[in-house]
């Protein structure tokens, strides 16, 4: 299963909120990982797409500016 799909040109995270093991191999195996601000950071893995600054939030998931 693909961790991202296309919705509109955007590309959003196939896994919603709380797909945390994936949402960490995803930016473990990204080039543009770039930890948010501390106000932003939502989980306690250090490296995931929940924590990073490329991410924006949608209402079911999140969009990468990065893809
Ligand atoms: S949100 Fe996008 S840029 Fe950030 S780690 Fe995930 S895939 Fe990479």
């Amino acid at each position: 299963m693909t961790a991202w799909m296309k919705i509109n040109g955007k590309t959003v995270f196939s896994g919603g909120k709380s797909a945390f093991d994936a949402a960490a191999r995803e930016a473990e195996n990204c080039l543009f990982f770039s930890e948010d601000c501390e106000d932003e950071l939502v989980c306690d893995d250090a490296v995931s797409c929940y924590n990073c600054r490329y991410r924006r939030w949608t209402a079911d998931s999140f969009e990468c500016m990065k893809r």
